[in-house]
């Protein structure tokens, strides 16, 4: 493999590849050009998922709305800033505000005050990484302006086909590439990502998604495997589920990301770990830098199944953190703690 050189069939090739040998040779390799880009530092993003509400119907998702077996939540204001305020004491630097999503009045506003206050109670030192769908740009804006400085919205799939098929016909797949873009006008760093080995999907399009990542410009990665969840429509599109392969194409997928855009942050994301004890360790390996431990308060975990199998739902926030402590220091990489650790391909962009 030539360095930095990687093509679209080279892709595919190793999508497909199943020699271990081959594929142990990738993950160094990835992990090399972490090293080289950015280093051996891991930063964290605490994740508060802070309500299960949606207004959406995405197939794949247990939050969706028409999922009646569900228990709704929403945190309250008092509870997410305690969370918050963990987050900042425990050194994390930046957190990510999740759920699911709304478009109403009465959200757009309790979001901002929210990132207003979580702006305060941490002497401006928090970085806001929201990850709420679409909305509007000018929703996008008025967040921008309370504090937000990171946008997650993933693009799912970059296959206009795919996507339609994951999605109810009124979920618009050119909106949500426009809103990447309207993020990025608004002045975020824009995250994006897919979701790994869904149905239908062919390796040929997982390699699309790199170019997409590489030609949009994007500035962070949040990707993970595709996890059937049984209350949804398309766990019944899933056959056998074959954790042990959908683990290794979601290690693939980083290390090829990690080749192919070189300078970015990619998550090691916690469907990793659902698949695997040890997931995250290993996407850390294969080439990711960041890690998003859940500092949602234990009692709401248990509604917030995207999918199935999901780790760590009885384990309070400071368990969470020497449990990481551990599995980091275990694999020889260091925390960056009380650091906003923008990837270097932002950094670079502010300096041009
Ligand atoms: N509502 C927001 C954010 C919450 S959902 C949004 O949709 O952008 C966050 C992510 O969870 C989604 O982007 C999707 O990629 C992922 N997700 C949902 N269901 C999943 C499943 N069954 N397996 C793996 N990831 C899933
Ligand atoms: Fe709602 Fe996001 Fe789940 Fe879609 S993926 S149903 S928008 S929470």
């Amino acid at each position: 493999m030539k360095k930095n050189k990687l093509t679209k069939s080279d892709l595919i090739h190793f999508l497909q590849c199943e020699d271990q040998k081959e594929l142990d040779k990738l993950f160094n390799r990835a992990y090399q050009e972490k090293m080289e880009n950015v280093g051996k530092k891991v930063y964290f993003r605490g994740i508060i998922e802070f309500s299960n509400i949606c207004s959406k119907d995405c197939f794949y998702c247990g939050i969706r709305q028409s999922n009646q077996k569900m228990t709704r939540f929403r945190m309250t204001e008092d509870e997410i800033l305690e969370c918050a305020e963990f987050a900042w004491k425990m050194g994390y630097g930046s957190l990510v505000l999740q759920s699911g999503e709304r478009t109403d009045r009465e959200f757009i506003e309790f979001v901002e005050k929210i990132v207003r206050q979580i702006k305060k109670i941490s002497n401006d030192e928090l970085g806001i990484t929201l990850s709420l769908g679409e909305q509007s740009k000018e929703t996008f804006q008025k967040w921008f302006d309370a504090g937000a400085h990171r946008y997650l919205l993933r693009i799912e799939t970059s296959n206009s086909r795919l996507y339609s098929t994951l999605h109810p016909p009124d979920h618009d797949f050119q909106y949500r590439f426009q809103c990447l873009e309207h993020l990025r006008n608004v002045g975020y760093q824009v995250g994006t990502g897919v979701m790994i080995g869904l149905p239908g999907q062919t390796a040929e399009m997982l390699a699309e998604d790199i170019i997409f990542f590489k030609k949009h410009d994007i500035d962070m990665i949040g990707m993970g495997p595709y996890i059937p969840h049984p209350d949804t429509p398309l766990a019944s599109k899933v056959k056998k589920f074959d954790k042990k392969k959908q683990l290794t194409l979601g290690l693939k997928m980083i290390a090829l990301t990690r080749l192919y855009l070189q300078d970015v942050n990619i998550a090691s994301t916690t469907a990793l770990q659902a698949l695997h004890p040890e997931g995250r360790e290993f996407g850390l390996k294969a080439g990711a830098n960041i890690i998003m431990p859940n500092i949602t308060h234990t009692k709401y975990r248990d509604n917030y199944k995207l999918y199935d199998g999901k780790p760590c739902l009885n384990e309070n926030a400071k368990m969470c953190r020497v449990c990481l402590e551990g599995r980091i220091g275990n694999i020889g990489e260091e925390i960056g703690y009380n650091l906003w650790g923008d990837s270097p391909h932002f950094q670079k962009k502010q300096k041009k």
